[in-house]
């Protein structure tokens, strides 16, 4: 229904005006008086997920989608664009589907969270007050865990672990770098977002230099001793890109950690001391929950604990946290997560607000990476609420990894099914046909 550039929306509610007003007293709009409203910061995989099945289950309810970007460009499939199986135009979504279904899409930066008047406060000082808060704000990037990496460093040694300009400009240097050039490749300590994405980066970069600068090296520089789907990626490495491809990985004293790098010399430094000139360094630092789960007070340490059975925030009251933020173990931080845990948001919400039923949270997983045309593997379960040394935890059941040594034919038919993921999810999360 409606959309709001920050100054319209300031026009609309008077800069502020609406703190603690609750539900219902914006003109002009259809909304029901008192049935409460849910508003959701971050409109990737769990934010609009989580906006798009409220509205869907209690129109009623009042729905706003804080976002700070005026489209989405999904992380997942981004190593395909590097690998020149998809164009980053494909990988980019807007927010008409799930405006046209009567959620106010606010394009600004939510900048801060009174949880107890309710308010959360945009960049440009106007307020919205909410019933239920839901944060589903992605990582931020840890720039000071490698001496001289920052937000300018990564313009020139990008991380291209947000995607979007990032991903082009990693896309680019690939593109520009000539054959016979060193690509480096930093992957980041646990936990980060999509556990075997560097690894399928690493397939992705290497299908491009392998077709175009075959001449051209990849290292993988990695502070971890194993890897998300590593048989199954090891395999792939030597079968496609034996001449290529030189895996690091760490040691007990983190030996191939980079530590430091010089964005403008060219050079990445490992912790024992090696340093390593690139042509190209995708540096991937370590990460931390987004910003205002942090300004929100639901945060402990760089992550936000959350209660398995709802993602309702285990520090502040009334508050979900979904998505990469939230220690969702034993999920990994992906969007098929995501996604998965925003149905169950949404069913809470629904419930407390409109008074629908709910039903019992479950949870599923499949994250699905191509190591080469027409070969695909993947890994995933299903998830329960469970307890583990005494804690709440999710707990893996029906757990499925793709093996080393199948058949081509399974191989093609998993290549084939992840790509009908990406079009249901797409159409899922953002209510519109891929
Ligand atoms: C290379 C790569 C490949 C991947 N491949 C896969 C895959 O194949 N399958 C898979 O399932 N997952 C994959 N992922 C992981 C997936 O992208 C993330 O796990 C998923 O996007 C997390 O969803 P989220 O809602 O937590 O965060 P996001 O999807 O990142 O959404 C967060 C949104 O919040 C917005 N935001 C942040 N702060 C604010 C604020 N203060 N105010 C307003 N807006 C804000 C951001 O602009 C962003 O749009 C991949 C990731 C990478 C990097």
């Amino acid at each position: 229904m409606a959309s709001f550039t920050r100054r319209q929306f300031g026009g609309f509610v008077g800069g502020g005006a609406l703190a603690a007003a609750g539900a219902g007293v914006l003109s002009g709009f259809a909304i029901a008086q008192g049935k409460g409203r849910v508003v959701i910061v971050g409109g990737g995989a769990g934010g609009a997920t989580v906006a798009n099945k409220v509205k869907a289950a209690a129109p009623e309810l009042d729905v706003w989608l804080v976002e700070m970007q005026p489209q989405y460009t999904t992380c997942f499939f981004s190593n395909l664009y590097l690998g020149g199986f998809r164009t980053l135009e494909s990988l980019t979504h807007g927010y008409d589907g799930l405006k046209a279904m009567g959620i106010n899409v606010v394009n600004d930066m939510a900048v801060g969270v009174d949880a107890g008047k309710k308010t959360v406060t945009l960049k440009g000082g106007d307020k919205l007050s909410y019933d239920r808060l839901v944060l589903s704000p992605g990582i931020d990037l840890k720039y000071d865990s490698i001496e001289g990496y920052s937000a300018e460093a990564a313009e020139m040694m990008p991380h291209a672990w947000k995607a979007g300009v990032q991903t082009k400009i990693l896309k680019d240097k690939l593109t520009a770098m000539a054959d016979g050039g060193t690509v480096v490749l930093a992957a980041p300590p646990n936990p980060y977002r999509c556990p075997p994405g560097p690894y399928e980066r690493m397939c992705m970069i290497a299908h491009y230099l392998k077709t175009e600068k075959p001449k051209s090296k990849l290292i993988l520089l990695d502070p971890k001793p194993k890897f998300s789907k590593q048989g199954v990626f090891m395999e792939a490495f030597n079968k496609y890109y034996k001449d290529i491809i030189q895996v690091n990985l760490t040691n007990e004293i983190d030996n191939f950690a980079v530590v430091k790098v010089d964005a403008k010399g060219g050079s990445v430094t490992t912790k024992d001391g090696n340093t390593i000139k690139a042509d190209v360094a995708n540096i991937i630092p370590a990460q931390r929950a987004g910003k205002i789960v942090h300004e929100a007070g639901c945060s402990e340490g760089d992550w936000c604990p959350v209660k398995p059975d709802s993602f309702l925030s285990t520090k502040v009251p009334d508050v979900y946290v979904l998505g990469d933020s939230s220690v969702a173990t034993q999920m990994p931080k992906s969007a098929f997560s995501a996604n998965s845990q925003a149905k169950v948001v949404a069913t809470d919400i629904v419930a407390a607000l409109a008074g629908k039923d709910a039903f019992p949270p479950r949870y599923r997983n499949t994250c699905w990476s191509m190591v080469a045309p027409d070969d695909s593997v993947k890994v995933g379960a299903n998830y329960t609420a469970g307890e583990k040394d005494g804690k709440p935890v999710l707990v893996a059941k029906d757990s499925f990894i793709s093996k080393p040594g199948e058949d081509a034919k399974l191989r093609q038919e998993t290549f084939k099914e992840s790509f009908g993921w990406y079009s249901g999810i797409v159409s899922d999360i953002f209510a519109k046909s891929a």
